[in-house]
């Protein structure tokens, strides 16, 4: 049987991030990954992210965007021309990743897991690890088998790629009038376009992606390549580890943010990790995660929340933030040290302070026997 330093189940952004970087700073470790797909073909293969990850990991793009914009179902309020951003295949990126990290790979299907022995069974083999990290997305692999608790609030979305030209040359995330969000990404003669509801569930499969489309003359005229119901996870739980293994990326729901952005935190994500697992002690996982993390994900959790209750309460909330593009930009930007200036407090009016600080302090105690 094999023995290996680090075995990573699943090779989305989270594995093959996670190997691409021990090879960057652990690279006497030996790593094996494994995905039950030989071919990381998944559906909607588009997504969007920053300048920074695509520098630093050298990532394939399709296409870059002077902008981004935001806006709701009746006007525009913000175009962030701060930075670039950057249409990846995710499917090219994932592969990438792993091809550079040198490690092996396998495409075998996890089957079973004996965390007295450091074993993981695939229909095939057998293997032996010191560290095993689940990266094995919605799921949830380890966390069932350990009956851990599983995410519950979900984006649930209809995705699609459009043939045809679009008068809109950027991408767009649009809040519309029933809550539910729309992002819109225009490619060479393609459209990727989703439409996403916020919800609280665990069974997806009674879940109906959001029906109103904001850009329907856009859609509607142009030719359907593909179709497909998906969903991502959108709010964290803990334990992060659980002895010798580590969850990374959306098997313990790290996706965030308005955009419903996964990949720039799951890449920095592992860096957390690999050097808990230097230092031979994954609780530092866990403890630094927190440190960085934690607030920004209950104020996403609030603003989610607040915006499936009432929907008016968070139009009002984003009117009263558009004179100030910089500081929301900074709020998509995920920024760890993020204050809110005084004059955007002052302009927020009182009874949604109230909600939020409602909201924020059920989700502190909601939180506060999770993990170890
Ligand atoms: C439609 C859509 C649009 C999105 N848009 C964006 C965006 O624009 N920007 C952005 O940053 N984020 C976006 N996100 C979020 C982001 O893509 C996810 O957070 C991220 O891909 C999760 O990565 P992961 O590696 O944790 O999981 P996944 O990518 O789901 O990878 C899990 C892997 O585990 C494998 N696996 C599962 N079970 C087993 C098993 N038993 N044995 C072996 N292998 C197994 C699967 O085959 C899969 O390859 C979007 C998500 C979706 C669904």
């Amino acid at each position: 049987m094999q023995k290996y330093d680090v075995i990573i189940t699943g090779a989305g952004i989270a594995g093959s991030g996670l190997a691409y970087n021990l090879k960057r700073y652990l690279p006497e470790k030996r790593v094996l990954v494994l995905d039950k797909n030989k071919d990381l073909i998944r559906d909607y293969r588009h997504r969007l992210t920053f300048p920074r990850i695509i520098r630093e990991y050298s990532l394939p793009y399709e296409t870059s965007y002077p902008a981004l914009n935001f806006c709701t179902h009746d006007e525009h309020f913000f175009r962030f021309t701060r930075e670039k951003f950057y249409l990846v295949n995710y499917r090219k990126i994932c592969n990438t990743l792993l091809e550079k990290s040198e490690a092996d790979f396998l495409p075998e299907k996890v089957t079973g897991v004996s965390l007295k022995h450091k074993l993981i069974r695939t229909s095939e083999h057998d293997f032996s690890y010191d560290y095993l990290v689940d990266c094995t997305g919605i799921n949830y692999f380890l966390r069932k088998k350990l009956r851990l608790r599983l995410p519950d609030k979900l984006w649930v979305g209809k995705t699609r790629i459009l043939k045809g030209k679009s008068a809109v040359k950027e991408p767009f995330y649009c809040l519309n009038d029933n809550g539910s969000f729309e992002d819109f990404y225009p490619y060479g003669n393609h459209i990727a376009h989703g439409i996403w509801r916020y919800t609280d569930a665990k069974d997806t499969r009674i879940i109906e992606p959001p029906r109103n489309i904001h850009f329907s003359h856009i859609v509607d005229k142009a030719e359907l390549a593909e179709e497909h119901n998906t969903y991502v996870s959108a709010n964290p739980v803990f334990p992060l580890y659980y002895k010798n293994c580590a969850f990374l990326g959306d098997s313990f729901g790290n996706s965030t943010t308005i955009a419903s952005e996964g990949i720039r935190p799951i890449l920095d994500t592992s860096k957390h990790l690999i050097r808990a697992i230097k230092r031979g002690n994954l609780k530092l996982y866990q403890n630094s995660w927190k440190k960085e993390y934690f607030n920004i994900y209950l104020k996403h959790l609030v603003s989610k929340n607040l915006g499936r209750r009432n929907h008016m309460h968070r139009m009002r909330t984003i009117k009263a933030l558009r004179e100030h593009g910089d500081f929301f930009y900074d709020v998509l930007d995920s920024k760890p040290d993020l204050k809110i200036p005084k004059e955007v407090m002052d302009k927020i009016p009182l009874d949604i302070k109230l909600r939020q600080l409602f909201y924020f302090l059920k989700y502190r105690a909601s939180y506060l026997f999770q993990g170890h």
